[in-house]
């Protein structure tokens, strides 16, 4: 049952006892609620935004679901959560395979063979290795010390130039080499002729879209949208033994000890009714540092068993990478030594609060993905019975 902020009072009056109070209707407070209730406890949601989900929610726009806080492509190696996941919707099987523009030539991504013939001309492995070998000869890299070392060990200068650099310091707002080396190592590199953008086993996307997997797990849970933790707990009323907080956890803390950094995202999506297909592929990366935004979505791509129509029209999203300020949304931790020492201290602190368990991309600090997400929020739940 999902109600409106305006229901939250009726809702305290009829039923004021809660075993948890969640805060946060995305993937970790779905799988947590859902867990919880099958083991007969009582949760209230709550949920700041207008809708559930968190950023995972996806919306339709002329039939098509519209990923509107980033393309968000499930793939795990774990066959427990996508066993898990299947039990809430139907996967497509969408293989991401984005393609990278840089300087008007098109290359394929992750960093593969296709990408080392449409760069270099070769066309065995060999060949490839060579070109990278000669590259980073003049190089001592040993254990790496930042991204950009990390890259230039994996494939050399001409792909750190083209297809990392650029990209990276947009993304994140900073130089290569302030970065953290784990963040490129996200990204496969093979040498072998394959696309896919994951090494995971399972991948897909839920046929009918993220929302209503959230919705399914949490049928039967109340949910209060539109409501701040802060005016929740302001408001009095419902009784809860404990918290679960999928929010940011220096915010939960009044950042008493300082704040810790995020990056945030501005998202400008458009639709465009003249053509179904603008950019034949759902993802396209631009890569160049000048060009304000990182990547273009086209929705319609990520749902390849979908009946739309021919006229449809087509839906994109360009995605800017943006600094965050209190007040923004908080997309990405940034994991790097100031902020991970500063989450230590949070989680400390954290330890004179054992009614108030800390749970998700920001409640505990990590770049996640989603499967992880899900792998935490089981293991969460299984702690807490
Ligand atoms: N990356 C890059 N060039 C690309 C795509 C990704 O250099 O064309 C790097 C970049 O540093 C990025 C990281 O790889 O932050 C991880 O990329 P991923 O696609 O996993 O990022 P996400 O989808 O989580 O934003």
């Amino acid at each position: 049952m999902i109600l409106g902020s305006r229901n939250a009072e009726e809702i305290i009056m009829s039923t004021n006892h809660y075993d948890y109070l969640i805060v946060g209707s995305g993937l970790f407070g779905a799988v947590f609620a859902y867990e919880m209730k099958e083991k007969g406890k009582k949760c209230l949601v709550i949920e700041k935004r207008g809708h559930i989900g968190g950023n995972i929610y996806t919306e339709d726009v002329r039939g098509i679901h519209v990923h509107q806080y980033g393309a968000h492509i499930f793939h795990t190696a774990n066959r427990d959560v996508w066993n898990y996941v299947n039990q809430f919707a139907v996967f497509n099987h969408y293989i991401n395979s984005p393609v990278a523009v840089y300087e008007d030539k098109l290359y394929n991504l992750p960093f593969n063979m296709n990408t080392f013939y449409q760069l270099w001309g070769v066309k065995k492995p060999e060949e490839a290795k060579a070109v990278i070998a000669a590259q980073i000869a003049d190089l001592d890299i040993g254990e790496p010390a930042n991204l950009e070392e990390q890259a230039l060990k994996l494939v050399g200068r001409d792909v750190y130039e083209k297809l990392i650099k650029g990209y990276t310091e947009k993304q994140w707002g900073r130089s290569c080499q302030e970065l953290p080396a784990f963040i490129i190592r996200r990204l496969p590199l093979r040498f072998t002729y394959d696309n896919n953008y994951f090494n995971d086993p399972y991948q897909g996307i839920p046929n009918g879209g993220y929302t209503q997997m959230i919705e399914k797990m949490l049928a039967g849970t109340k949910v209060l949208t539109g409501i701040s933790y802060k005016d929740f707990t302001a408001s009095g009323g419902a009784v809860f033994d404990k918290i679960l907080y999928t929010g940011m956890i220096d915010e939960f803390f009044d950042f008493s000890l300082g704040h810790l950094e995020y990056r945030s995202l501005r998202f400008a999506t458009e639709v465009i009714p003249e053509t179904d297909n603008l950019q034949g592929n759902a993802v396209v990366n631009y890569t160049e540092r000048d060009i304000p935004y990182t990547r273009i979505i086209e929705h319609r791509h990520f749902d390849i068993a979908s009946a739309l129509k021919p006229g449809t029209g087509t839906v994109i999203t360009k995605e800017y990478p943006a600094d965050w300020k209190a007040g923004e949304e908080p997309y990405y931790p940034i994991n790097d030594e100031r902020n991970g020492a500063l989450f230590v201290k949070y989680q400390e602190l954290a330890k004179s609060r054992k009614d108030v368990i800390f749970g998700g991309r920001l409640g505990q600090y990590q770049y996640f993905n989603m499967d992880q997400v899900i792998e935490a929020a089981l293991k969460t739940a299984k702690e807490q019975i």
